[in-house]
Order: structure tokens, then C-alpha cells, then sequence
């Protein structure tokens, strides 16, 4: 039995990019990953991520106490080119347990000021999201009506492989995945046909056939609600004692903070909607990546339509969001399962619009928790009650009742 406590993928790329794809060993710096090196005909990596208490019992630097949950985790992982891999390997007395975070820390903090400073190449370009397992750095090409045309650089989280298989499966996938965003333009597009990868001298090209801009309502049409106070989060009563309520403009930033409050794998009835926020946090906390990472995905909730089973309507979530101009994070970490953040919108019957919003965001163990939750209950989902029922042959009865 394998009693390593080894990294999942997502981790390794995740310590990766909050290195900036070099080695963290100080003094060291060598980029371990180039944009040529991650083509599909040769995919070289000189880089591992490397434990910093080791994987079993025996290994350098291994600390009983540590649960294997710890020892897997990105706070545990240091990313270094394989010849310091096997020097700290080795040699435990130089290079004990607080050496190596510091190491860690003083490179993660110089690829930080990189990135906000947009001083080194590669690290300074935009993000781009090609459906839900792929982010990598790009260069946009080209963009027109009809085509996106992306340069890939360097993946944060899935790889050459990923997008290879996305292209083959995409024919499979369903409509709410079919999408490129990107961080720069602040926008997205439904992809109309999977896309075409070449390898070129100039690394790896990716064609997107893109459908139009998604249609968005003006503000002012957006409906109205119940209110919620924006503190206790909670129903009020107006002046004349009647449950208070918005409508239009004013409705706006409940909205809004709704939509982004709905973290994904939290919606006991939709495990696949909502935010990607929690997830990010995990992985890039600390890091400048998080900041365009959480704007990315905002950017998907402005421009990808999602089906609603109930109206049997497409529509962007955010339903007037014509773009997302701005994101900024106004706190390191969330406090009381409150992440408060800045947004600036280009808003379809007003133009451009900015506002404080409170996220919640549950904890890595309330979101654990809400997930096992769900999945000893596939009852409780209409997704997968409409699986259920497919399976067993009654898909038309399961079609008719949830998607009138
Ligand atoms: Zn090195």
C-alpha cells in the first residue's frame, strides 16, 4: 500500500505558478517550465514540486504530528528545479523544515511584486479560463466577431493535456462549459466549436470559433425582490412595516453579491452552480494570482449563459453585467466567512459602475462538510435527479417535470 503523502496535480501546478515557474531554492531561480517546453509534441518539466516535511515516515524533514492532509497540502509544498530537489532531498541538517518555508516565502514574495509590477514576461500577461479545468497565461492574438486567436503560456491549473482532452471530449460536454474568458478583456464567449490547437515557432496557438457577446437586460429591467439587509443578510421591514423591497438600479448590488455568494459545490440542489471562489482561495491564497483568478471567474458569471431548468431559459447570472472592468480584493483572507472586495462593471443601460461587495465564503471544512453532505444524498440534487431518472429510462418524465 502506498503510504506517501504525495500532492495532488492541482497542487503541484498551483505551487508552481505562485512560484512563477521557477525554482524557489535561494539563489537559484531557474524558470523549470517554457512556453515551447509545454508544447503537446515534447513536454518537458525540470521542475518538481518538493515536499518540505516529508511524504512517509523516513523521508527527510517527516514530522509524525502532521496529518496526511497537511503533508499533502500546498503549505507543505516548495517548488524547485530536480537538481535542488535532490539536494534538500538529501540533506536534512542544512536544510531543515524553517529554512526551506523562508526560502519559500522570500521567492513567492519576489514573484508577487513581479506580478504587480508587471516586471517580468510571462508572469505580467493575462489569464485565460478554456472551460472549467484550464487556466494558463495567454497572450491574445487576435480577437474578432467571429474568432479569439491565444498564445498559451503558462498553466496555473490543468496542462497541454487538459486542453487536448477538452478539445476531444468537447463534443460531450454540455453547453454551461463551452467557454473562453479572459481576464484582460474582462469578457468571455461561448465557443462554438471545440478548438484548434498548432504548434508553432511562436509555442502553442489556441483557435477559438466564438458565438456573440451573450445578450444582457438593462439594469432597470432587472426585476425586483425581497430586500436583504446588506448586514444581517436577512429580511426587513420598510418604513410603512411591510417587508422591504428592491427593484431595478436599486436591486443591483443584492444581485450581485447573491450571485457571487454562491459558492460552487454549496447549492444542495445545483452542486455545479455557483462561484469558484473557496476553491482559489485554497490553492492561492497569499498569492497575486488570486486577485485575477477570482476576477476571472467573475468574468464567467458576466458572460457564460447557464441554463435555468425552471424557466427553461439561458441567461448570463449576472444577467446586465456587459463586462467586469475591475476586481480587487480589500482583505488577505475572509473574516467571519466575509471576503469584502471591490468591483468595477460596465453595466448595459448604465456603463460603467463600481461597488463594495461582502462575499461570503465558507471555510475549506464547511465546504468539506456541505460536499459529503451531498454526495450521501444524490436525492437531494435536481441534476442528478434528473440522471436518476434518465438512467433508469424515464428522462422525458424527469425533462417534463424540471424543464417546463
Ligand atoms: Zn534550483
Amino acid at each position: 500500500m502506498n503510504n506517501r503523502d504525495d500532492f495532488s496535480d492541482k497542487t503541484k501546478r498551483a505551487v508552481a505558478a505562485r512560484a512563477g515557474w521557477q525554482c524557489s531554492f535561494q539563489g537559484c531561480s531557474k524558470l523549470t517550465v517554457g512556453p515551447s517546453e509545454e508544447a503537446p509534441s515534447a513536454i518537458t518539466n525540470i521542475g518538481e514540486a518538493a515536499h518540505i516535511c516529508a511524504a512517509s515516515p523516513g523521508g527527510r524533514r517527516y514530522e509524525p504530528a502532521m496529518t496526511p492532509a497537511e503533508r499533502a497540502s500546498i503549505d507543505n509544498a516548495m517548488w524547485v528545479c530536480t537538481d535542488h530537489a535532490k539536494l534538500i532531498d538529501r540533506d536534512a541538517v542544512t536544510y531543515p523544515a524553517d529554512r526551506l518555508r523562508a526560502m519559500k516565502r522570500a521567492h513567492e514574495e519576489r514573484c508577487a511584486r513581479a506580478v504587480r509590477l508587471g516586471s517580468s514576461s510571462g508572469l505580467s500577461t493575462g489569464l485565460l479560463a478554456i472551460g472549467p479545468d484550464i487556466v494558463c497565461t495567454a497572450d491574445l492574438i487576435s480577437v474578432s466577431a467571429g474568432t479569439w486567436t491565444l498564445r498559451l503560456e503558462h498553466f496555473l491549473i490543468g496542462d497541454m493535456h487538459a486542453i487536448m482532452d477538452y478539445i476531444d471530449g468537447f463534443q460531450r460536454q454540455p453547453p454551461e462549459v463551452r467557454y473562453v474568458l479572459s481576464n484582460e478583456l474582462g469578457d468571455g464567449r461561448v465557443l462554438l466549436a471545440p478548438p484548434g490547437l498548432t504548434n508553432g515557432p511562436e509555442g502553442a496557438i489556441l483557435l477559438c470559433e466564438v458565438a456573440p457577446s451573450a445578450d444582457r437586460i438593462d439594469a432597470q429591467r432587472l426585476g425586483s425582490d425581497m430586500a436583504l439587509h446588506p448586514e444581517t443578510n436577512d429580511f426587513y421591514l420598510d418604513e410603512k412595516g411591510g417587508i422591504a423591497r428592491v427593484s431595478g438600479l436599486a436591486y443591483l448590488p443584492q444581485k450581485i453579491r447573491t450571485v457571487l455568494s454562491t459558492q460552487r459545490g454549496e447549492s444542495v440542489f445545483w452542486p455545479t452552480l455557483g462561484m469558484r471562489f473557496s476553491e482559489y482561495y485554497e490553492a492561492f491564497r497569499g498569492s497575486p494570482w488570486l486577485n485575477l483568478l477570482l476576477k476571472l471567474d467573475v468574468v464567467r458569471q458576466a458572460s457564460v449563459p447557464r441554463r435555468d431548468s425552471l424557466t427553461g431559459t439561458r441567461q448570463t447570472p449576472l444577467r446586465c453585467v456587459k463586462r467586469v472592468r475591475g476586481f480587487e480584493l480589500l482583505a488577505a483572507e475572509p473574516q467571519a466567512n466575509k471576503l469584502p472586495v471591490r468591483i468595477e462593471f460596465e453595466i448595459q443601460g448604465v456603463g460603467a459602475w463600481q461597488n463594495e461587495f461582502s462575499i461570503y465564503m465558507p471555510t475549506a471544512a464547511e465546504m468539506a462538510e456541505r460536499g459529503k453532505m451531498i454526495a450521501d444524498a444524490p436525492w437531494l440534487s435536481v441534476e442528478r435527479a434528473i440522471d436518476y431518472c434518465a438512467q433508469k429510462g424515464n428522462g422525458d418524465f424527469a425533462a417534463n417535470i424540471f424543464k417546463p
